[in-house]
């Protein structure tokens, strides 16, 4: 069987509390995977924490050169840290996972395997999830939503938690587009694609980091990046209303030449003000999303700025996949 050099990148934003464990965790999957692994890295992506995460992992960079941590210069988003993490993975497959445990490391020996079988995508599906209340009602309404809206089928309830081969990656380190909806682009980048499925436990330790906006401008995202729904929605909405009025008008004319029960009234311009204004309204929000976003796109910033990269150093088994060294060098995207 043909051995694989495997990247793992995983965006951190002040975990410190559960950065242990997903370590010890990761470790002892990874040893497990020893007879189809040649060798691996392990990018933690640091991105802007202010609590000790990054002590934590500089300790464990001392003793392990399979660590890499990348400093971004600031606190870009999970997306963004991602991103950074892929742009510097070398191996001939990453895995994409969140720090805190809710995307359990268990998955990584099923995820090799269908590599193994020849698949360039691997995606981690949720076949449930722990999340309750307002929160789940908010992610059934959006896949329900996303998946009438997409333009094209991508897979749905999975996060970033997968696999992805070289082919995808170079790929996608090729796409430039600043609101990154990962789920999205890499199913769109295309490639031989397979789920595993998977059970989203609650997170293991802290405070989810991705506030209830954060996740609403992400499913903003995911909709706005890939579909034109809205707008074609908004257009046939604007032309139901004015077929409806157009009719009205006709009828109320009619009426008014025959004078049957013309009454000067206030409550039908009343509420048909209202309701156009509100329309109108909704369409010009629905143009506002689109066109901030081609503002993000043509101001032409980079999704991260790279503050430093740490290796291990004065350790013979450092370089891990040496072919593409590119250590150490303050890089933005
Ligand atoms: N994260 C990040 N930058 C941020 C927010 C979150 O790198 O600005 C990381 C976080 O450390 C975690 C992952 O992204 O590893 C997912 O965050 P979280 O668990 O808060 O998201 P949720 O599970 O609620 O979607
Ligand atoms: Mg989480």
């Amino acid at each position: 069987m043909k051995k694989l050099k495997l990247s793992i990148v995983i965006p951190v934003y002040n975990e410190v509390e559960v950065l242990p464990l997903l370590f010890e965790r990761i470790i002892s999957v990874l040893e497990s995977c020893k007879p189809s692994l040649n060798d691996y890295e392990i990018i933690f992506v640091n991105d802007g924490s202010s609590d000790q995460s990054l002590d934590f992992l500089s300790k464990l960079l001392k003793n392990n050169p399979h660590i890499i941590i990348i400093n971004l210069s600031r606190n870009f988003g999970h997306q963004a840290a991602i991103s950074a993490g892929l742009s510097e993975a070398r191996g001939e497959a990453a895995i994409v996972m969140d720090a805190d445990l809710q995307d359990p490391p268990e998955l990584i020996p099923e995820m090799l395997k269908a590599w193994h079988e020849g698949f360039q995508l691997v995606i981690a599906r949720r076949r449930s999830r722990q999340e309750r209340g307002l929160k789940l009602c908010l992610f059934n309404l959006f896949y329900s939503l996303f998946g009438f809206l997409s333009d094209y089928p991508i897979t749905l309830n999975a996060g970033v938690y997968g696999l992805m081969d070289r082919v995808v990656i170079d790929q996608l380190n090729r796409l430039t587009e600043r609101n990154r909806f990962l789920p999205g682009l890499r199913s769109w980048i295309g490639f031989r694609e397979t789920v595993v499925w998977y059970d989203r436990e609650e997170r293991a330790a802290g405070k989810p980091k991705q506030s209830l906006l954060n996740l609403l401008k992400y499913g903003f995202d995911a909709i706005f990046s890939f579909s034109y729904k809205p707008l074609r929605l908004s257009l046939l909405l604007g032309l139901t209303i004015s077929i409806s009025s157009f009719t009205y008008a006709a009828v109320l004319l009619i009426m008014r030449l025959l004078q049957i029960n013309v009454v000067p009234g206030f409550t039908t311009p009343t509420i048909s003000i209202l309701f156009l204004g509100g329309v109108q309204l909704i369409g010009i929000g629905i143009l506002g999303e689109y066109l901030g976003r081609i503002y993000d796109e043509v101001k032409q910033r980079p999704i991260f700025i790279v503050d430093n990269i740490l290796r291990s150093t004065g350790n013979k088994k450092t370089n891990l996949f040496p072919e593409n060294e590119s250590a150490n060098e303050p890089t933005g995207k």
